[in-house]
Parts: C-alpha cells; structure tokens; sequence
C-alpha cells in the first residue's frame, strides 16, 4: 500500500510478465538484505499448516502459515520459527456434549528432521530442547519441541508455563537458528508472545562487544512488531519473581537485564511494552486496526502501527477451478498479483459462470462432509439447489455466533422459505466455560424447533478442510463481530475469493473497502443489528435467485476486496515497509 492509501498492485503490462516483476523486486530489496544465509526470520507461537502437522488456534496461525507459503512462492529465503507442540486437542460431539481429546503427535511424520538439542535455563534447571526443521525450496520451518512442551494455550496466559512456552520460543528458536547456521536479516514477531526471539537477539549483540546502545538501535531496526490485539490492557502480564526465574537466567549481558528490569512497573510486566521498546518496525492487520489499537510506549505516546492488512494464500484457500478461472479472465496472474486492469475483466464474470464453479466447490463440501457428522450424528449431503448460510470462526464473544439466534422464529421463517441451511463451525477454547455454555443454548434453541433441527448444523473441530469446504460450497458467509474488535479476519477472505456473498460487520479487514462492496450489517446496538442481519439474508437469498443481482453484488465483492485478499499483496507491503526504496 503506498502513501496515500491506495493498494500496491504490481501494473503488469501481460500477465505474463512476472519474471520481469521479480527482477525488479529483487534488485530493489532482496539481494542486500535478504539471502539464503540471513532470511527474512517470522516468529509465532502457532501455525496453522495441517499439512504440515501444525495445528493453530485461529487467525493468528493462518496468518503465519500463509506467510510462509507466499515467501515459497516469492523466492524469499525466509525462516518461520514456531513451537512443535506435541499435543493437540480434538472437539467432538458425543451424545450433544462437545468433549475436547488430546492427541500425541510425532513431528517424523509430517517431515520435520531432528537437527539437534540445546538447551535453557528454566526455574533453576536446564531444560532440553529438540531442534528440528522442515526444509521447503526457500523457505523452512524450524521448530522447537520436547515431549513435555505442553499444547498450544495450555494453561492460562500469565501462568509458569505460558512463560516456559515462549521463553523457549525466543531463547530456544534463537539459538537454532544459530544452530543452522543462518543470521536473521528481519525478526517479525507475530505478536508479543514471541518478545523473547528480539531479546535473545539483543543479548547475543551486547554480550559480544557492541556497546548495548548500538545494540539497542542495531535490534529495533530490524526488529517489525505486528500487532494483533485492540487494547494494551486486555494482555496478560508476568511478575518479576517469574522473570527471576525463567528469564534473567538465559541472559548473558547485565546490561540487557537493566533494561529489562527497568520494563517492569509494580513489579509486573507487560510484553507490549517491552515489544515497543525492541522493535521500532511495527504494523497492524488492517486500515482499521493500525488506526485503533491503543498503545502507549515509555513517554506515554500512543504507538503508530503501519497498516498493512492481512492477506491469503490464494492457492491453498481458493478452489483450483476458481483460481484458474481468474487467470483466463486476466485477473490474476500466476504469482496472485491483481492485472492493473482487473476491474475491466470482472465486468465480464457472468451469472451461468459463478454458478458452475459454485457446483464444484459443493462436491468439495459434500466429500467434506462425509465424515463430519452434525450435532444430531447426521451425515449431510447438499444438493447444487440447496441454499447454504455459514458462520465459521472461533467461538469468542465478539464474533456474536449467537447473533442470529436471538429470535428463533423470525430465523425460522427466513431460512423456511427457501429451505435454506445454516451450518456452525468454530472451536471453543479448552476451558471457556463462557462460550460452551452459548453454544449449548444456542443448540438447545435449535433442538426445540422442529424446523431448525433439520437445517441449522454444528459442525464441531473446525478446521482448515472445513474452513476451504465451506467456503468453496456455501452461498453466503456471515461475519458479524462487534465493530472494533476484530483486529483483520480471514475467513471472510476465504468467502469472497471462493465467490461466496458476504453479510458483515464493517470491521476488521472488512473495512478496508467500502461498505457497499458487500452486505453490510450496521445499527446503533446489538438488536438493530440482528435485525438488519435478517434482512440482509433475506437479501442474499434473493440475489442468489437472480442472475443479474448475483453478477453484480459478485463483483462489486471482487472489485472492492481482491486488493485486499492477496497474500502477495500482504508481502510485498512487508517488503516495501522493512526496505524501503
Ligand atoms: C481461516 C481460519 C481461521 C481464522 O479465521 P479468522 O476469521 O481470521 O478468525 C481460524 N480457524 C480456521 C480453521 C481457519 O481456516
């Protein structure tokens, strides 16, 4: 995105010409600053790439794993360093009762290879640590793990272990990255819980002979902090005496640890402030995010984040048939970048077009399905006919996945009259007594209406296969957090590049196009807003029922929102943000 607000989109004379793009690109930022020897280095405490055996927790992962995969296709040297957690839940529904499982999982089987074992210092003991990596053509994962690192969220944020996890992280991905042998030309920390990679960077730099200030100003160069989380407040803190004891004992430098402890206030400290401090690079996740997140560094001034929205890897989240669909139109190229002209060839989708891909990406949904029972056990089974509503994310309270609910009836008689379904699919956070409760009473609305029984489902574990098998099969994605809350969203991304409708919030992402690029769902309170929700699915339907409607609300979505969804887009902000021109 330049200056003025604008989207970057590379203006490709052909769409062939991404080879010269890459030239281009490579003379302007990568060669100097990036190579196979020191990567491009991401930080994060999950990852969503079940293909790879990672499993994350929501928005922050996908991000992370997408990261990665469009740095694959980029030619970047870049590096992600995550934890390997060797555990994970599994959510199923047994007789109406969402149950959590932990499953063992073995890093051999997904491809990672031990490198080797290091080790730190954690509450007065050595802790052993597994190196191991994953190698891609330029890109590699590299993971730390041992048998007792616990699940990803395990115990409450601010707890013993928490700490554990991502000191381990920082002190423990830091030294395997020196393990390999590589030098991080950039450290992004996808969030704060990632703080330690920054720290143990500036104590290596202190601790070998640069004067600590040159080492202060050398680290928070090349140090981007990407913001995901509205309000400093809402974060967890940690207590000196724990720092004591799995912190200041992995530091070499007594000047780090001055200023570290000089963070602390009350004895307590709050990652977000040292992240500030270490990182002079910092972004948010979407136009709207950068300019509302509230964070104020030591002097008490509220932070500038650098918006630089998220995008998707269009490869993995779009049906092949749909990707291929925009390449012949000359919408995309093959590296994902937007034609400079790619207003002028959506004007040309027609209805009978949009209909045929949305027929493919049902058989998707379908083989999904087959073995994903809803909460009654049933196995489903859509027609091309069917008329299909979604609301798929993680169950948190901002989201409202209870939203619709609030008048059973009146949902009823919408969905009724054109023997519509409404499939749920979201996790609940291990533990969130809060939100299993709405999901039961949500549930229990649904049981006692005889309609709704048959055609609203929850689908439980939600995942990456269910997030692509709704998307590419549904009709109209719903997306209604409170307006500022959501920092980006991603599914909703999803949604618009597998040409479903969206009815959203304008918030998050969302907001970074204007509000007649799709269903908008606005009002003063919650209750304006279920109703104007309800119309908006009356809405939806009905342009699903008419070509002309569904030509034009498709592509007033692709025109406002395919400048927004590109993960090639995404990393070239980065790009243009780390190494300016
Ligand atoms: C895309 C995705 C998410 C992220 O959704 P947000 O809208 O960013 O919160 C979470 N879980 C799964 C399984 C996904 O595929």
């Amino acid at each position: 995105m330049n200056d003025d607000g604008q989207f970057f989109y590379h203006p490709l004379e052909n769409i062939e010409d991404t080879d010269v793009f890459y030239e281009a690109v490579e003379r302007k930022h990568l060669t100097k600053a990036i190579s196979p020897e020191r990567p491009y280095t991401y930080w994060t405490i999950e990852m969503y790439d079940q293909e790879n055996g990672l499993r994350g927790g929501g928005g922050l992962g996908v991000l992370a794993a997408d990261t990665r995969r469009v740095a694959e296709k980029m030619g970047i040297p870049f590096v992600a360093v995550t934890p390997f957690y060797p555990s994970e839940s599994k959510q199923l529904m047994k007789d109406g009762m969402l149950t959590d499982e932990h499953v063992a999982k073995d890093y051999r089987k997904f491809g990672f290879k031990l490198v080797d074992k290091i080790y730190i210092k954690c509450a007065g003991g050595m802790t052993e640590l597994e190196v191991i990596e994953k190698k891609f053509k330029n890109t590699r994962i590299l993971s730390i793990t041992e048998p007792n690192f616990g699940e990803l969220y395990s115990d409450t944020s601010g707890s013993d272990h928490r700490l554990y996890q991502e000191v381990a992280l920082g002190f423990g991905g830091y030294a395997a990255l020196k393990l390999v042998g590589l030098k991080p030309a950039i450290i992004q920390l996808n969030e704060v819980a990632t703080f330690f990679a920054a720290l143990a960077r500036l104590d290596e730099l202190a601790s070998n002979g640069m004067d600590f200030y040159e080492a202060v100003v050398y680290t928070r160069k090349h140090t981007l902090y990407t913001n995901h989380t509205l309000v400093q407040a809402a974060e967890a803190d940690f207590s000196y005496e724990q720092f004591e004891r799995y912190v200041f004992p992995n530091l070499k430098s007594l000047a780090v640890k001055k200023w570290l402890a000089d963070k602390f206030h009350n004895g307590r400290i709050r990652l977000s402030s040292a992240t500030i401090e270490i990182a002079e690079l910092r972004s948010g996740v979407s136009k709207l995010h950068a300019r509302v997140a509230n964070y104020k560094d030591v002097a008490g001034e509220r932070v500038k984040f650098k918006a630089i929205t998220n995008g998707i890897d269009l490869d993995k989240w779009v049906l092949p048939e749909i990707l291929q669909f925009y390449r012949e139109k000359g919408i995309l190229d093959k590296a994902n970048f937007l034609s400079e002209n790619y207003t002028e060839m959506v004007q040309k989708i027609e209805a009978e077009e949009i209909r045929d891909l949305k027929s493919r990406g049902r058989d998707i949904l379908n083989k999904i399905l087959a073995d994903r029972p809803d909460q009654n056990g049933r196995i489903l089974k859509f027609s091309e006919t069917d008329f299909i509503f979604d609301f798929k994310r993680r169950f948190v309270d901002y989201k409202r996945p209870d939203l619709p609910f609030r008048d059973p009836l009146r949902l009823r008689s919408i969905l009724e009259k054109r023997g519509a379904h409404y499939i749920i699919a979201g996790r609940i956070h291990t533990g969130d007594t809060n939100m299993l409760a709405k999901l039961n009473s949500v549930l229990e609305v649904i049981r006692r209406d005889d309609y709704l029984r048959d055609h609203v489902h929850y689908i439980a574990d939600y995942d990456e296969k269910l997030a692509y098998g709704l998307s590419s099969g549904s009709n109209v994605a719903i997306n209604v957090p409170i307006v500022g809350l959501e920092a980006c969203g991603t599914s909703w991304m999803k949604d618009v590049a597998n040409l479903n409708l969206l009815i959203s919030t304008h918030d998050g992402g969302v907001a970074d196009a204007s509000k007649d690029a799709y269903f908008n769902v606005s009002g003063g309170d919650d209750h304006e807003e279920f109703n104007n929700l309800l119309q908006r699915m009356e809405e939806a339907i009905a342009v699903w029922d008419n070509d002309f409607d569904l030509e034009y609300m498709v592509k007033l979505q692709l025109i406002g929102f395919l400048p927004v969804v590109s993960g090639t887009r995404m990393m070239q902000d980065y790009l243009d943000y780390l190494f300016p021109a």
